[in-house]
């Protein structure tokens, strides 16, 4: 990218959804300056008789979980969609309603309490990745079930109170509105140029390199072009496919391997167990043909300069759009520098 428009306020496409981003880099001059010390007190035991996720414990809802060794998968007891419900639409003036029904749960990573993605054996990030191959070839086989959304929220600053591993998984009869703009903008470019939009674009990232953080040989992390998040970054398959059930047996070793280099290099950033929200997009399934549709994987992280000093999406970015402050390729270079070897284990 040019030095003169780097070096002003810009704004940036997000070729996957079609929306702008206004990057501010003048704001941060100033070399990177993140507090380094440890905070003690993380560390937790790999059992705790008060988490509802732990093996052998009992829910709110009164189910006991079993002892689970593997990656273990439960109804959510607080579901934000239930399977049954009436089907009708509402309108009444200016006031639209469509009923929804879907199915939401829990995914355990692990029987440890104690753990989180960066400090798994690959070898077992692998199993939670079939479990999630699993849960989305037999929650998509539905009929009612058009979109299945895999997703984690790890840590307190992101809702999540209970620290055990674990992630979701929601699934529903309509499809949401992210994967809409995201399905339209790859079909277009589909069209137009008879290839995949995420391909073309991560060749154009290979050839650059200063956005990229890791690469293997099945999947690159990159902070996109677009990240509205400070640190936010992006994994995409260098083979063009719809959804995460393609992947070989080779390439779930490489997915979780790149997963895991990825969370440790978070949680050295600030030597803190990083907070993030992160999620798969893939194509629905809708029973509806969507080649154009090339599957990643997305996180969101909230902190921006220390593990204290989160992004704040306030005033402009709530009226306007989004903002930032250093740009994707500051934040591609940190990441990229930053150890392979989790911090607690140097
Ligand atoms: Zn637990």
């Amino acid at each position: 990218m040019s030095q003169q428009l780097n070096a002003h306020p810009h704004r940036r496409l997000n070729i996957l959804t079609g929306e702008w981003i206004l990057v501010s880099p003048h704001r941060t001059k100033r070399p990177w300056q993140g507090r380094l010390e440890k905070i003690a007190g993380e560390e937790r035991p790999s059992y705790d008789a008060d988490c509802f996720l732990c093996p052998g414990n009992t829910r709110a809802s009164g189910d006991k979980n079993p002892d689970y060794k593997d990656p273990y998968t439960f109804q959510n007891d607080f579901s934000a969609l239930l399977p049954e419900g009436p089907k009708e639409d509402y309108y009444e003036g200016l006031l639209t309603a469509k009923s929804e029904t879907g199915v939401c749960r829990v995914v355990c990573f692990s029987p440890d309490h104690s753990l989180t993605l960066p400090v798994m054996e690959i070898s077992d990030i692998e199993k939670v990745i079939q479990k999630w191959k699993e849960e989305y070839h037999e929650l998509g086989s539905r009929k009612e079930i058009n979109y299945v959304q895999i997703f984690e929220n790890k840590g307190d600053m992101m809702g999540c109170s209970n620290p055990h591993p674990h992630g979701q998984i929601w699934s529903q009869l309509s499809v949401p509105v992210e994967v809409e703009k995201k399905s339209a903008h790859q079909l277009a470019h589909w069209e137009k140029n008879g290839s995949s939009l995420l391909m073309d674009y991560l060749e154009q990232e290979l050839e650059l390199k200063e956005r990229l953080v890791l690469e293997n040989e099945r999947f690159v992390a990159l902070v996109p072009y677009w990240a509205i998040w400070p640190y936010e970054t992006m994994i995409i398959p260098k083979r063009h496919m719809q959804h995460i059930g393609q992947l070989t047996a080779e390439e779930d070793g490489a997915f979780a391997e790149i997963l895991k280099l990825l969370t440790i290099k978070y949680d050295n950033l600030f030597q803190t167990s990083f907070p993030y929200s992160s999620g798969i997009h893939q194509q629905p399934t809708d029973g509806k043909n969507h080649e154009h549709w090339h599957f990643h994987m997305s996180f969101y992280p909230p902190l921006l300069r220390s593990k204290t000093v989160k992004k704040f999406m306030v005033g402009y970015e709530l009226f306007a759009g989004p903002q930032r402050d250093i740009t994707a390729e500051q934040a591609a270079e940190t990441l990229r520098e930053l150890s392979e070897v989790h911090y607690t284990k140097l």
